[in-house]
C-alpha cells in the first residue's frame, strides 16, 4: 500500500559524518511529521548514496510510530506517469485528491520532473495543500534546488522552505561500518583485511560498494573457494575498472549514430530530416545525463550548435519519451549500450 521497504530503516543506515545532518532531520521528521520546520525535508546527494533508503526509513519510521497516518512513497518518474494516464482518462482531479488526503508523501528523484510543466503544475498544487494542511512532504533528488534545471520557480522556491540536506560520499569508517553491518545481516563472515581492502578502494558509490561484497561472496561460493584478498583484488579491480571509464561524448555519438546505422557526420550534419535531428538530440540528451559538460559544450562538440539548442534537445527527448512508445524504446536501448 505505501510502497515502504522495511529493510530500508534507519537502524540499517549506519551513520557517519557524510549523512549525519540528512540522518538526524530525518529522525527529527519521522518523530513528528508537518510538526517540525523540515518541511518539505529535501535529501540531496550523488547516484548510490542512499536517498531512497533514507526515504523510506523516515517512511518506515513514522508508520511505525504513527499507524494511522497515510504514508506514500512514490518515484517522480511513476508520479509523472499517473498524472499523464489521469489526464488521458479524465480524471485529473481524482489524482489530486488521492494525493491531498495523504498525511506523508515521499517523492523520490525530483529531479527527474524537470520540463515537465504540465506534472510540475499538479504537484505545485498538491504540495501547497499538504503544506498548508500541516502534512508532511519529503523529497529526494540528485541535486540541490539552486542547481536544478527546468524546474519552475515557485516550485523551486517551495522546495527551499524547509530543510535542504546532502548525503556526501562516506568516508573510510563509514564504508567498514556499511560492509559489517551487511555481512552481519547476512550472516556471512569476512576477514577484516578483506572488507578493509574493498572499503579501501570503492569510495564513491555505497551501491558499487555493497556490489563488490555480494559479487565477492557469490564468486566465493560460486567456485567453492575461500574469499581470500587475491579474489577481494581481482573482483575490486573489475569495480574500479567499471566505473573509471567516464563516457565520452566521442563515444555517446559513436553508439548513438550505431544504433540508427548512420555515421557521425551525418549525426551531426545541419540537416532537418526527422530521423536525423531525433538521432542527433538524443546524442545530446545522453551527453547531458552521462557527462559533466555544460550544455554549450555538448553543442559546440556535437554539430557546433548553441547551449539553447541542447536544452531544447534534451526536453525534447524528455517529452517524446513518455508519450511515444517506440522513441522510449530507442531511449532505453541506448541507455543499455552505454551502461555496459
Ligand atoms: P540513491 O537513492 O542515493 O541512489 P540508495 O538509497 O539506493 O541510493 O542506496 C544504494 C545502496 O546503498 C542501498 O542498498 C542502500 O541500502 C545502501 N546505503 C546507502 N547509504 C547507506 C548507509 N548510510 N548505511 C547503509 N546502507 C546504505
Ligand atoms: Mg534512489
Amino acid at each position: 500500500e505505501s510502497q515502504l521497504n522495511p529493510n530500508y530503516s534507519f537502524e540499517n543506515f549506519l551513520e557517519g559524518d557524510s549523512n549525519r545532518l540528512a540522518r538526524s532531520a530525518g529522525l527529527a521528521v519521522a518523530s513528528k511529521p508537518g510538526g517540525t520546520s523540515f518541511n518539505p525535508l529535501l535529501i540531496f546527494g550523488g547516484v548510490g548514496l542512499g536517498k531512497t533508503h533514507l526515504a523510506h526509513a523516515i517512511g518506515v519510521d513514522i508508520k511505525d510510530k504513527y499507524p494511522e497516518k497515510t504514508v506514500l512513497y512514490i518515484s517522480a518518474e511513476k508520479f509523472t506517469q499517473q498524472y499523464i494516464d489521469s489526464v488521458k482518462k479524465n480524471n485529473r482531479n481524482d489524482f489530486i485528491h488521492f494525493y491531498q488526503i495523504i498525511d506523508v508523501l515521499i517523492i523520490d528523484d525530483v529531479q527527474f520532473l524537470s520540463g515537465k510543466t504540465g506534472t510540475q503544475d499538479v504537484f505545485f498544487h498538491i504540495f501547497n495543500h499538504l503544506h498548508q494542511n500541516g502534512k508532511q512532504v519529503i523529497l529526494t533528488s540528485d541535486k540541490a534546488p539552486v542547481d536544478m534545471q527546468d524546474i519552475e520557480q515557485r516550485l523551486l522556491s517551495r522546495f527551499k522552505w524547509g530543510l535542504s540536506a546532502e548525503l556526501q560520499t562516506p568516508d573510510f569508517e563509514t564504508r567498514v561500518s556499511i560492509l559489517k553491518n551487511k555481512l552481519y545481516r547476512d550472516g556471512v563472515d569476512m576477514p577484516e583485511d578483506i572488507i578493509e581492502y574493498v572499503a579501501k578502494n570503492i569510495k564513491s558509490n555505497v551501491r558499487e560498494l555493497e556490489g563488490a561484497i555480494i559479487s565477492l561472496i557469490a564468486q566465493s561460493s560460486f567456485n567453492k573457494k575461500e574469499i581470500t584478498l587475491d579474489l577481494a583484488r581481482i573482483i575490486v579491480e573489475k569495480f574500479v575498472k567499471n566505473t573509471k571509464r567516464e563516457v565520452s561524448i566521442d563515444y555517446i555519438q559513436k553508439v548513438v549514430s550505431d544504433y540508427f546505422q548512420m555515421d557521425i557526420d551525418t549525426l551531426q550534419s545541419k540537416t532537418r530530416k526527422r530521423h536525423i535531428v531525433q538521432a542527433r538530440q538524443l546524442a545530446m540528451f545522453f551527453a547531458k545525463k552521462f557527462t559533466k559538460a555544460s550544455l554549450a559544450s555538448i553543442g559546440s562538440q556535437i554539430g557546433k550548435r548553441d547551449h539553447a539548442t541542447v536544452l531544447h534537445a534534451c526536453k525534447t527527448v524528455d517529452n517524446l519519451s513518455t508519450t511515444d512508445k517506440q522513441f522510449r524504446k530507442y531511449v532505453d536501448d541506448i541507455t543499455k549500450k552505454l551502461s555496459v
